[in-house]
């Protein structure tokens, strides 16, 4: 299982992970929209399978953003009097906002890692 996240967090094919999913060379520090390769340079084992296929990384993408808010704001509190403070928000939107280029690209590999043995 961790040696699955590891192959994820290195970008790396599903199939043979010695090709890559992104063009990008990290996937942390990466800002603006992902450039994929169409399917893997090593072993050629397609990354979309179908039109649309990426439709359901943006539910991914919903559950890590909506993960990484309550995490901000369960550390955040600690630092405010009241238990609701508003100036909790713009922390919240500032991780949310930080994050979104990484969640965008982690989103798609965990669709593809979970759909790897699915044949169409
Ligand atoms: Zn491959």
């Amino acid at each position: 299982m961790s040696n699955t996240l590891t192959h994820i967090l290195k970008n790396e094919c599903p199939n043979c992970h010695k090709g890559k999913v992104f063009k990008d060379k990290n996937i942390f520090l990466n800002f603006g929209f992902p450039k994929m390769n169409e399917s893997c340079s090593h072993c050629h084992y397609t990354f979309q399978k179908e039109p649309g296929y990426f439709f359901g990384a943006m539910y991914v993408n919903y559950g890590l953003t909506v993960a990484q808010a309550i995490a901000t704001y369960c550390i955040a509190q600690f630092f405010f009097e009241k238990t609701f403070d508003l100036r909790i928000i713009p922390i919240i939107a500032g991780v949310i906002i930080s994050f979104s280029f990484f969640n965008l690209r982690f989103s798609r590999l965990l669709w593809i890692y979970m759909f790897k043995n699915y044949s169409s």
